[in-house]
């Protein structure tokens, strides 16, 4: 079942995508909703695995004329802001075999972290190969 992603999880990220470093707090401010709120769809979000990884944005013009063209691959990667009047919604795969998820995804919280799976089985081999990592997160 696809997650929906409504209009705040989206000012959130096109927030971020403004400058990644940027505080839970500031982003608050800036689209007005409470910092935990903000906390909450941030660790949502990369729950999901839709945000990857917040990477800083370089200004290719300050560096020196001969790395230019070493580096240029990398600064055109840079992510787009994200566009929808209404709401959007992300696939959701198993955390353990992989396939995407139909129904209800069966989840597993430690700590902060989440995983989503398609069945009660995966989440229990997943829970059995990484019991001990996981013990140590959720202390
Ligand atoms: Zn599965």
């Amino acid at each position: 079942m696809p997650q929906e992603l409504d209009q705040v999880d989206i000012a959130i990220l096109n927030s971020l995508i403004e400058d990644g470093r940027k505080s839970f707090r500031q982003i608050g401010r800036e689209i007005k909703i409470s910092t935990p709120t903000v906390q909450a769809r941030y660790r949502r979000l990369v729950n999901l695995g839709f945000i990857k990884s917040v990477s800083p944005v370089l200004d290719m013009s300050k560096l020196d004329k001969k790395y230019q063209k070493e580096i240029k691959p990398i600064s055109q990667a840079k992510t787009s802001k994200v566009k929808s009047d209404g709401n959007l919604s992300v696939k959701v795969s198993c955390d353990f075999c992989e396939q995407p998820i139909s129904g209800k995804p069966k989840v597993m919280k430690f700590g902060e972290y989440e995983r989503f799976f398609c069945c009660t089985s995966c989440r229990s081999l997943y829970k059995e190969k990484y019991g001990g990592r996981i013990h140590s997160l959720s202390n």
